[in-house]
This record gives C-alpha cells, sequence and structure tokens, in this order.
C-alpha cells in the first residue's frame, strides 16, 4: 500500500523514529557502568601481567564497538606478545579461578586468546557505527533488544546471534538500499599503497578503509530515509525479499550464491544432514570468507526468525494510533 493513501501514515512514521531514538537511548550503558568495566579490564590486566608480562587484555565485541546495551557482558580477547608463550596455560588456569569466582562488582565477561579476527571485526563494525551513528546505532540496537525480547537471539539454542544480527543491518544499508547508506569499507581502496604483510591475518584479507574521520569529511550519502523509514524497510527485505534457499548475505562482496560458496543445502540424505542445518541461514564472516556467521542457526531457528520478521512488518504496516504503541507491541 502506498504510503500516500494515508494521510496519517507519514505522521506515523516520524513519530516513529522519535520513539525508536528515545526508547534506544534509555538502554543505553551509562558513563559509569562504561567506566567500571574499563576498569575491570585494567585489572584482570595487571594480574595477567604478573604471570605473562608480554600480554595484553582488550575488550572486543558490543562494549567495543558502539553497539552495547546496558549490562551486557564484556568480551575480552588477551594477547601474548612474545614468542614464547610458556605460561599460557598457568594464565589459562588462574583466569578459570578467577572468573569462576566471580568479577567485581558483578561483571559477566568472556575471556577468549589469540583472537585477533574478533578484534578486527570489531573495529569493523565500530567504524560502520561512526560513518552514521544516528540511523546505524539506533537500527542495530533496536534490532538487538526486539531479538533478545522476540527470544531469537540465541546461537545455542538454533537462532542467531547479536554480532550475526548487526551483519544483516550492514549488509542492509550498504548492499540492499539504492542509494546505499554506508559505503562498501573494504572495498575502498587505501589512500596509500600497503603490503600484503599489513593487511592479512592468518591466511584473511582484514583490509578495509578505516580513517573515519576522513570518511566522515568526504562520505555523504544520498539517502535520506529516516530510522523508521530503513527498519520498516530491514522487515520488509528480510520477510519478503531476501531469498534464503540460495542466497548468503555478505557484507564485503554484496549478495552471494550458496552455490558459489559450496554452502548450498541440497546435500544428499544421509551423513550430510549436519552440514545442511548449518547451511540454513547463510551470513559470510567479513573477513573469515569460509565461515559462515550464521552456521548455529537450524531449520526451526530460521522458520521461527522469519516469522518474526513478518509479525515486525505486519505490526508496523499496520495503523495503530500511536507509534509508541507499535513500538510496544512489537517487542512484546
Ligand atoms: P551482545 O551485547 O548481545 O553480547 P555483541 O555485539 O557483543 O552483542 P556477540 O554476538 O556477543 O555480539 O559477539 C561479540 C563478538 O564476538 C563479535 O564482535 C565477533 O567478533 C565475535 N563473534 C560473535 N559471534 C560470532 C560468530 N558466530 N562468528 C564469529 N565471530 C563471532
Ligand atoms: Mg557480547
Amino acid at each position: 500500500v502506498p504510503m500516500s493513501r494515508h494521510p496519517s501514515r507519514p505522521r506515523f512514521v516520524a513519530e516513529l523514529s522519535q520513539c525508536l531514538f528515545d526508547f534506544v537511548i534509555q538502554l543505553l550503558p551509562t558513563a559509569e557502568e562504561m567506566a567500571v568495566k574499563e576498569d575491570v579490564r585494567k585489572l584482570l590486566e595487571r594480574l595477567i601481567r604478573t604471570i605473562e608480562p608480554d600480554s595484553r587484555l582488550l575488550s572486543f565485541g558490543s562494549t567495543a564497538n558502539g553497539f552495547s546495551l546496558r549490562n551486557s557482558d564484556m568480551d575480552l580477547c588477551c594477547l601474548i606478545d612474545s614468542d614464547e608463550k610458556l605460561n599460557a596455560s598457568n594464565l589459562v588456569t588462574m583466569l578459570g579461578d578467577l572468573l569462576e569466582r566471580g568479577l567485581p562488582l558483578g561483571i559477566a565477561c568472556d575471556i577468549g586468546f589469540e583472537n585477533r579476527l574478533a578484534l578486527e571485526n570489531t573495529r569493523l563494525l565500530m567504524c560502520y557505527a561512526m560513518i552514521d551513528p544516528t540511523r546505524v546505532r539506533t537500527l542495530v540496537l533496536f534490532l538487538k533488544v526486539w531479538s533478545k525480547r522476540r527470544k531469537i537471539n540465541s546461537p545455542y539454542t538454533g537462532t542467531l546471534s547479536s554480532y550475526g544480527y548487526v551483519l544483516l543491518v550492514i549488509y542492509f544499508l550498504v548492499h540492499v538500499k539504492n542509494p546505499p547508506v554506508l559505503p562498501n569499507l573494504q572495498q575502498m581502496p587505501p589512500l596509500r599503497p600497503i603490503s600484503k604483510e599489513d593487511t592479512h591475518l592468518g591466511g584473511h584479507n582484514t583490509w578495509f578503509f578505516d580513517d573515519v574521520e576522513l570518511l566522515r569529511q568526504r562520505w555523504h550519502s544520498e539517502n535520506t530515509e529516516t530510522v523508521a523509514e530503513l527498519l520498516i524497510d530491514f522487515f520488509r527485505y528480510y520477510s519478503r525479499d531476501f531469498l534464503y534457499n540460495t542466497s548468503v548475505v555478505s557484507i564485503r562482496a554484496g549478495l552471494l550464491k550458496k552455490e558459489s560458496k559450496g554452502w548450498q543445502s541440497e546435500y544428499p540424505p544421509g551423513r550430510y544432514n549436519d552440514a545442511r542445518e548449518r547451511n540454513r541461514l547463510c551470513i559470510e564472516d567479513p573477513f573469515e570468507t569460509d565461515y559462515n556467521v550464521a552456521r548455529c542457526v537450524t531449520k526451526d531457528g530460521l522458520y521461527t526468525i522469519r516469522g518474526e520478521f513478518m509479525r515486525a512488518g505486519r505490526v508496523l504496516a499496520g495503523r495503530p494510533e500511536r507509534a509508541i504503541m507499535a513500538l510496544a507491541d512489537l517487542c512484546a
């Protein structure tokens, strides 16, 4: 139904944008929470350094990429810079003990080792967030809350991780929207030549244009849609247009075919059932391109997720009196 047929539709959409901002703002972590988390990171880093002096403890995931919600847990990554990693097992034991007993101030955290790719993909998402903070952050944060409330943000039970939803949003803004809301940072040429060593990590090309200050001066999207318009269209795209059976979402390369990645779901029955289950929904990792970020999504999980996209589309297409009611409905 074209928007213009309903005189109050534009008003609803404008109001919805405002509601989305207001809704998301009250869910952001406070400055105090961020400071406490940084203190905890420093404390843990000091502890780790008593065992392994050449190590660093860095935060990644939502605490570091600008997409964190109040009271979300902290993802930390331990990098050991020396060549002899003799004390690694002591370190793991010590951290295991510590995390089991619980951290000060009730902060929940996960600590991984040497996960350099995760640090890079965190930085990539952060750069995307910084190019158009208002629209990108509002959309991502809203979808995170929505997916948690609707119980479709749980890779352990067959649905999608927050990381997966963020990639769906970025893909939509870079490759689906025309004109695009965001540039493709991985395909922009570097300002000066760089060596292969500087762009590759464990055989993966991790290069992307990360001079955000320059981008903010030079990149001006022709797309003027509001957050509400983008959200409505996001739900429409993933409930109606995206071809789940054959397509792969890639923020690096745009729309890909499962076939071209060897991710097709049509394996012969029998021992390949597991592989088929793994590739129901296909989202290519930005750097680890042979890795399907949505591999945990099961047949039932995908059915539920798609059902939720459709439900959301319906809620926003109906004409509730007030946008705030639509938002409450959406997350009910
Ligand atoms: P939340 O606030 O819900 O914890 P988050 O932004 O921290 O959200 P997570 O899904 O916890 O998102 O992911 C944190 C980081 O872990 C990501 O930035 C990514 O580097 C890595 N990660 C998470 N899930 C995957 C995955 N399926 N494949 C690869 N990396 C992942
Ligand atoms: Mg996290």
